[in-house]
């Protein structure tokens, strides 16, 4: 007996134990697992017409037996090879096991979620089964191998008996649950019913594209005997008939309203293996020249992968009712890569390198389309269901935000109406627009500041100088937020037409301004002439500084407005000193240009005029002493790490 694999037996045990109360899943999951298998034999046999495979031929066969306790669900698909049992059903399915074994570090003991989160699927089957057999014969292999486990020790994995898919070109898969004995809780006995069994296929795998075939009982009139009296009541029989029981319709075909949203919903959970119900549902229908549908799903919340690189994009591809392609990364943006779904066209040649051309300008002509219709569902939500949107912008957001910078900003027209920033004003987050809307007379750039922590930024000397002039602040606290507004530049507003006392406004660009630029001036008049004055009396302190910095910086200059704030260090040019942390964890951080360092003095304060005392009275030592402490300690405030932090210490401690 081989043992699973160290985060497959905690799966297990977690099912085995399982309070989950949607345990009757474990049929949708392996009928999902036979459509795929279907799918894959039918996409090989497209390419390989020697297989002679009857598409008309695949089917999902399910089948039970009350005194054995079992149920069967089988499919003449792809089949696994010895190998392939061990590999496949051995361990938690790969694409899960790595995120299963995070996700279950980090949320002990919040087992229900973990269950329905990944690509559980077959492991779902010890929820209600005690013994688990499978014997599968893959496509092409002369005998079919079995493998069968209890849920709790290990597996085994041996050549079929005699009878078990045997006869000539049996390739496919039958799984074979035992169930477990009914309890008050736990009643699975109505798993061993024709009517058990066809409610749920009704509920969760009615629209699999592949027929679910079951014997059910029908019941007819039997024929009128030849010597049957006037008085002849006509007599019932009951019998039994393979029926396809799914209605095989595939989901997409069909029209918004004539499906529910419950449908809807367990389609897409069962596809696309997520949990929790999609967050919209778009479907549409093209005609015409290119005629397809497509049914896309924005999902509630991010897969564990989403960020990693590992993820793929894409949409299911078919034509018709076949998939050609699990994940068409062609079909969406990488900046809508979390969106889900399937586009079918009758019209999409299947011989795709032949036709590789016609194919491209087909697939873009549709995935332009896909990206309209979501990018106006993001609008709808943005505008009318808000709280979802926030939802939805804090899971996929960061996609967005990169689709701008990655286009070097050519994106931003498209995609600046659907972010959103943390107003340090107004305490929530707002679009660009909202911002805009909100900007006082006189304001003319939007404002923004980037660094880690939300309140350490809002308390920053930058934001609450902005924010002491009236002006709005947009806190930024993800990494990609400054590069993206380096390339957006501008945020463009459209004209506006006059309306009662409003006058008319044109339209404009208005600039996006890093609070924490040197060259940024929120100064009134007055501050600005006492600070050109400290700077023009003390030109050779300023210079005195600089060189007592020795190159840290690479100016010292006075700046208007600082209010009890000794000293800041602002940037000048496209580097802030935040993207130059960024840049530094990233792996070249060597080559990246260096933030351009202003250590700007506040000529009002007091600690200004010990500068001033110390340089008149000659000391240097005492100079340099203060310098550096300022420059150091305005660092700490932007959330900068010191270079050298045992100096600074050292400095402090010859302060005091
Ligand atoms: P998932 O379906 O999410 O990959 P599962 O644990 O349900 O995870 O299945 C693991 C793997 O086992 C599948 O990816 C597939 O390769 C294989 N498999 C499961 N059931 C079948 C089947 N009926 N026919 C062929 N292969 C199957």
């Amino acid at each position: 007996m081989k043992q699973f694999k160290t985060e497959s037996k905690k799966l297990l045990d977690l099912m085995i134990n399982s309070i989950y109360t949607n345990k009757e899943i474990f049929l949708r999951e392996l009928i999902s697992n036979a459509s795929d298998a279907l799918d894959k034999i039918s996409f090989e046999s497209l390419t390989h017409p020697e297989m002679g495979i009857d598409p008309d031929s695949l089917a999902i066969t399910l089948s039970f037996d009350r005194d054995a306790r079992t149920v069967t669900v089988s499919d003449n698909g792809i089949g696994m090879s010895a190998e392939e049992l061990d590999r496949n059903l051995g361990t938690i399915a790969h694409s899960g096991s790595e995120q299963y074994k995070e996700a279950n570090a980090e949320h002990q003991g919040d087992e229900l979620d973990i269950i329905g989160q990944f690509g559980v699927g077959f492991y779902s089957s010890f929820m209600v089964a005690d013994d688990v057999r499978v014997v599968s014969r893959a496509y092409g292999a002369d005998e079919a191998n079995v493998w069968e486990s209890d849920g709790v020790k290990g597996y085994t994995v041996s050549p079929a008996g005699p009878g078990e898919r045997d006869g000539a070109d049996d390739h496919g898969t039958d799984v074979i649950l035992h169930l477990r004995p009914s309890t008050d809780e736990d009643e699975t006995d109505r798993f061993l019913s024709e009517a058990g069994l066809r409610d749920l296929v009704e509920r969760y795998s009615n629209y699999v594209r592949h027929p679910i075939k079951m014997m059910v009982t029908k019941s007819r009139q039997k024929p009128k005997p030849a010597d049957a009296g006037d008085d002849y009541k006509p007599e019932y029989e009951t019998y039994q008939e393979l029926d396809t029981i799914n209605s095989m319709t595939p989901i997409w075909k069909k029209r918004r309203s004539e499906v529910s949203d419950e449908d809807y919903a367990e389609f897409y959970k069962s596809t696309f293996h997520d949990w929790a119900d999609p967050e919209r549902t778009i479907s549409f229908h093209a005609e015409g020249a290119l005629s397809y549908d497509a049914l896309l799903f924005i999902p509630s919340q991010a897969p564990f992968d989403l960020y990693s690189k590992d993820y793929e994009k894409g949409l299911a591809l078919y034509s018709s009712n076949v998939m050609i392609q699990e994940k068409c990364a062609d079909l969406v943006p990488d900046y809508y890569n979390f969106v889900r779904g399937v586009v079918d066209s009758p019209d999409i040649t299947l011989n795709i390198s032949r036709e590789t051309l016609q194919h491209d300008s087909q697939l873009r002509s549709i995935a332009r389309r896909v990206e309209s219709k979501v990018t106006s569902e993001l609008e709808d939500m943005r505008d009318n269901d808000r709280e979802a949107y926030e939802r939805f912008f804090a899971n996929f957001g960061r996609g967005i935000k990169f689709g701008i910078y990655s286009s070097y900003g050519t994106k931003a027209d498209e995609l600046g109406d659907l972010l959103l920033f943390w107003s340090a004003k107004q305490g929530k987050n707002v679009t660009l627009k909202e911002y805009v809307d909100a900007m006082p007379e006189g304001q003319d750039k939007i404002f923004y500041v980037g660094g880690v922590d939300r309140d350490v930024l809002a308390r920053s000397p930058k934001v609450a100088s902005a924010l002491d002039h009236g002006y709005d602040v947009l806190l930024c606290t993800q990494d990609v937020d400054e590069f993206m507004f380096q390339f957006m530049r501008s945020y463009h507003v459209d004209e506006v037409e006059a309306e009662g006392d409003e006058p008319a406004k044109p339209a404009r660009d208005i600039e996006l301004a890093n609070v924490t630029s040197a060259d940024l001036d929120l100064a009134t008049d007055e501050e600005k002439e006492a600070a050109k004055k400290a700077a023009d009396d003390n030109k050779e302190l300023l210079s005195a500084v600089k060189d007592a910095l020795d190159g840290k910086v690479d100016d010292v200059r006075t700046a208007a407005g600082m209010g009890d704030v000794p000293a800041t260090v602002a940037t000048e040019g496209p580097i802030s000193l935040e993207m130059e942390r960024v840049a530094q964890q990233g792996p070249d951080a060597d080559q990246m240009p260096h933030a351009r360092r202003v250590l700007q003095l506040n000529g009002e304060h007091p600690v200004f005029a010990k500068l001033v005392a110390a340089k008149e009275a000659g000391d240097t030592d005492r100079l340099a002493l203060y310098a550096s402490i300022l420059y150091d300690q305005a660092l700490l405030v932007e959330g900068m790490p010191l270079a050298d932090p045992v100096a600074f210490a050292r400095n402090v401690t010859k302060l005091m």
